[in-house]
């Protein structure tokens, strides 16, 4: 049994073949890859996989990729031909990560007409991701007839926030009739990790209250309470919230008026301001937290106040959730920034005492990259580092939707 996990972005295709064993956690991963540069003449295809004996094997080429219906179908035959997929009878289901499934979707859905059309009229929320992520849909649809297709949407988990969370306090009709409210993002992520931090627990997720904190090139924090997230940082898009690569994350809204009326500033102009050249990419010159750190080592005092403001501002939602919280029993950290960045887990966490949260700073400076628990014995608060796994829970969750 194999589960195909598709990420179609607007130019690229990521790929994940899962090997499906008898337990409910044996889960190997049998081929990883992806097509990129679609549609552009330097488009490659670069497929990993584990050969029939047990090596592991790689192959990049480029390829004539001009659409995203080529970049499935390459993919298909590169996973037939390396000996990683059978044949498509083998396929149990093939995932789709699906960025914004508004309201209408809760969990992961198995995918008919009306799926389709509901991805489409959520269009106008994700205009960047939806559009691809319905092409990968409909093209793997067509190429693997018979296999079931399964949406996992980046917003579902968060469908269970209490209305007092994702309002905005402006008039009531624009959420009515225009959908403006927090929808959140990155929840394939958090619930896995919460899932994770519930086992490290020793509890069942249902009973666990947890911050859950994904920084990577983009960042939210989620308040959850028995397993369910009540909270989270991200809100009608992925711009509010925390610092990130190069968004700003929270801002005074009279801001826009503000370079509307002194500099002319048009909405796509804004656009590309508030969502590609804010963040520490705006602060600093750079977005890639590795290089903010060496320029801050080498005295930068824009690189100095890039770090020091994201963990202002991680400390305030770690602060502001254990607020909605009342009881925490975990704070987690994931993406590439929360399970490799020490100095940041140290500095968000810092003078956290009072919350019941006390970090064991010799043991978070031990773990990066891997999961481990950084709190002190005797905290209250337990502090734990998961590395997320988005694919895989898209797979367990496509696999679940099947039966
Ligand atoms: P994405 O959101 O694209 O999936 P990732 O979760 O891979 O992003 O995280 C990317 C971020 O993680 C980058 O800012 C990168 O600099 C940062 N990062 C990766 N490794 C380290 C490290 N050792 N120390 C600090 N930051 C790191």
């Amino acid at each position: 049994m194999k589960v195909l996990v598709l990420n179609s972005g607007s130019s690229s295709i990521k790929f994940r073949l899962f090997q499906v064993g008898a337990g409910a956690d044996d889960w190997q991963v049998a081929a990883t890859g992806a097509a990129t540069r679609i549609g552009e003449p330097s488009a490659s295809l670069k497929l990993i996989w584990t050969n029939a004996d047990g090596a592991t094997e790689t192959r990049e080429h480029a390829a004539a990729i001009g659409s995203h219906n080529d970049g499935i179908e390459r993919i298909g035959a590169a996973l037939q031909e390396s000996g990683a997929l059978g044949g498509l009878d083998e396929l149990t289901a093939v995932g789709h990560r699906v960025v914004h499934g508004g309201e209408a979707f809760h969990a992961p859905t198995v995918v008919d007409d009306d799926v389709i059309a509901a991805i489409r009229q959520m269009i106008p929320l994700a205009p960047l991701h939806n559009p691809a992520n319905l092409d990968g849909i409909l093209v793997a649809r067509e190429l693997f007839p018979g296999v079931p297709q399964v949406a996992v949407f980046d917003t579902a988990f968060h469908q269970t926030m209490p209305r007092t969370a994702y309002r905005y306090a402006i008039p009531g009709y624009l959420y009515r009739e225009h959908h403006v409210r927090r929808y959140g993002f990155h929840g394939t992520s958090h619930h896995y990790v919460a899932k994770q931090a519930a086992q490290m627990l020793g509890k069942p997720l249902s009973q666990c209250n947890l911050i859950t904190l994904h920084l990577g090139n983009g960042a939210s924090a989620t308040a959850i309470r028995d397993g369910a997230s009540v909270d989270t940082s991200m809100g009608m898009t992925p711009l509010e919230g925390l610092v990130m690569g190069t968004r700003c994350g929270d801002i005074d809204p009279a801001v826009h008026f503000y370079l509307c009326r002194h500099l002319g500033f048009d909405n796509e102009t804004l656009d590309d301001l508030l969502n590609r050249q804010s963040g520490l990419m705006g602060l600093c010159g750079v977005n890639d937290m590795r290089e903010v750190h060496r320029l801050a080592e080498e005295g930068h005092e824009d690189a100095e106040l890039a770090i020091g403001l994201s963990c202002h501002r991680l400390k305030k939602y770690i602060g502001a959730y254990a607020a909605v919280l009342g009881r925490v029993d975990a704070v987690v950290f994931t993406g590439g920034i929360g399970e490799n960045d020490t100095e940041m887990r140290e500095c968000a966490c810092a003078g956290l005492e009072a919350f019941g949260l006390v970090l064991d700073c010799e043991g978070n400076a031990r773990v990066i990259g891997s999961a481990g628990t950084v709190s002190a014995p005797h905290s209250q608060v337990k502090v734990f580092v998961i590395p997320t796994d988005e694919e895989l829970e898209i797979a367990r969750q496509s696999l679940d939707a099947v039966g």
